[in-house]
């Protein structure tokens, strides 16, 4: 069966990893996107003389962590990271100096310590290493011994991993720039040329809750009539997330939709941006689904974010009156998870997910919704983006306030290990809100 293989943008999965990830910083932890912009720049009052390691400038953001004393004593220059959750606080992407108790996170170097932008030598390129002549201007050309078997596993002979900002990696200060791995080397380009591939940039500017956002789409030029439908498709569904969550759009501006017709999905997406692969794959219920993972990507477990990102999409397929095209509906993924109910391999959806069909999350949504309507599923997504993760016993005690009751029965089986007692929704109480149109 043809099975839409949607996952979120596994870099931004890395913005809930602490210290680990803040020591192994590397290229493939970072999303491939550009960093958040941020509008609030605090005041410098107490900040200790150490905190710009000499070279920063520009404080963005300070981040109390008396924690990290044990691992990074006094004094710590760590280096730039993108936009990430740390030590219970969300931060911008920059440069992360630690002076205890506290992390000083800064927009920018010093014109002093920017690093060099001079051509490098263009002698004996790969053709490869262009990725077609997309790229240009070569800023640097390099290899990292340490790292090669690392690379090797990673990104096999080569990668476009796309752009990074100023960064450091293998111990060197890189400027930024869009990064390919033809092995054993790293290409550095400063100029993405898309004419030369045949792609142009379409644009939409929408009027949010808080901001006028600019989307531009990178597309092949032959595909011009599909991506200014998708775009109208996204600036609709931008609006009404805004509008049903209450939560305002929470992503980069401009944002920035490029088409990869090589993406081994149909889409992935979160705040930074998002890709889908070429026509006629995916559908418009695909770029409705990207669109809740700017909301919600990076968040666990991944049965919520997933689920949400189906189910918010389809409700939105529906108030829109989008097409559902060929077997991508609601009823047939659902269909193909009761192929496996009550079998071995119908696992608990909590640390499983992606060993299931995706019906299974999705028809727990929907039973949910029958019971107690789109506030209280609403009210979960807003949970999520406050809390960053629902792990079972959150969504128990949710349940249990909305129910009045043990909410055991709508979680063994489905979410948790143990046989199902309910397998519809009418099976734990009345419906109040029947979704004649989802179930097979
Ligand atoms: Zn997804």
């Amino acid at each position: 069966m043809k099975r839409k293989n949607l996952s979120l943008l596994v870099a931004l999965t890395i913005a809930q990893a602490c210290v680990a990830s803040v020591q192994n910083h590397s290229v493939s932890a970072q999303s491939s996107y550009q960093s958040l912009s941020v509008s609030s720049i605090l005041t410098a009052a107490a900040v200790p003389a150490q905190a710009d390691a000499g070279k920063y400038e520009n404080l963005l953001k300070t981040i109390a962590c008396p924690a990290d004393q044990k691992q990074y004593g006094n004094f710590a220059d760590t280096g730039h990271f993108e936009a990430l959750n740390y030590c219970g606080h969300s931060a911008p992407a920059g440069y992360w100096v630690w002076v205890s108790p506290n992390w000083y996170i800064w927009g920018g170097l010093k014109s002093s310590h920017k690093p060099a932008e001079k051509p490098a030598d263009t002698s004996n390129i790969p053709t490869q290493a262009r990725v077609g002549g997309k790229y240009k201007d070569l800023l640097q050309r390099f290899d990292c011994p340490a790292k090669r078997a690392e690379e090797k596993t990673k990104y096999g002979r080569f990668a476009d991993t796309g752009f990074f900002e100023a960064t450091t990696y293998c111990g060197q200060r890189f400027p930024a720039a869009h990064w390919v791995y033809v092995a054993p080397n790293w290409y550095l380009w400063k100029t993405k040329d898309l004419n030369a591939i045949g792609y142009q940039v379409s644009t939409r500017d929408l009027q949010l809750k808080q901001q006028r956002l600019t989307l531009r789409f990178e597309h092949h030029k032959s595909h011009r009539a599909w991506a200014e439908t998708s775009l109208n498709q996204l600036v609709a569904t931008l609006k009404n997330i805004e509008e049903m969550t209450g939560i305002p759009y929470p992503g980069v501006n401009p944002y920035t939709l490029v088409e990869d017709p090589k993406l081994p999905l149909l889409g992935r997406a979160g705040p930074g941006g998002m890709e889908l692969i070429s026509p006629p794959k995916g559908t418009p219920w695909t770029i409705l689904h990207e669109a809740v993972h700017i909301w919600n990507a990076g968040y666990e477990p991944n049965w919520v974010v997933e689920g949400h990102a189906n189910y918010f999409s389809y409700l939105l397929m529906e108030k829109l009156k989008y097409p559902f095209i060929g077997d991508e509906t609601y009823p047939e993924y659902i269909r193909e998870w009761r192929e496996i109910q009550g079998k071995a391999d119908d696992y608990p959806l909590d640390n499983n997910y992606h060993k299931l069909p995706q019906g299974k999350a999705m028809a727990w949504w929907a039973m949910i919704h029958e019971l107690y309507g789109p506030a209280f599923t609403i009210k979960t997504f807003k949970v999520l983006h406050d809390e960053k993760n629902l792990g079972t016993a959150r969504m128990a005690q949710l349940l249990r306030e909305v129910s009045g009751k043990d909410p055991a029965p709508l979680l063994d089986g489905w979410v948790r290990a143990g046989s199902y007692k309910v397998k519809r929704s009418q099976d734990f109480g009345l419906l109040k809100f029947p979704l004649a149109k989802a179930w097979p």
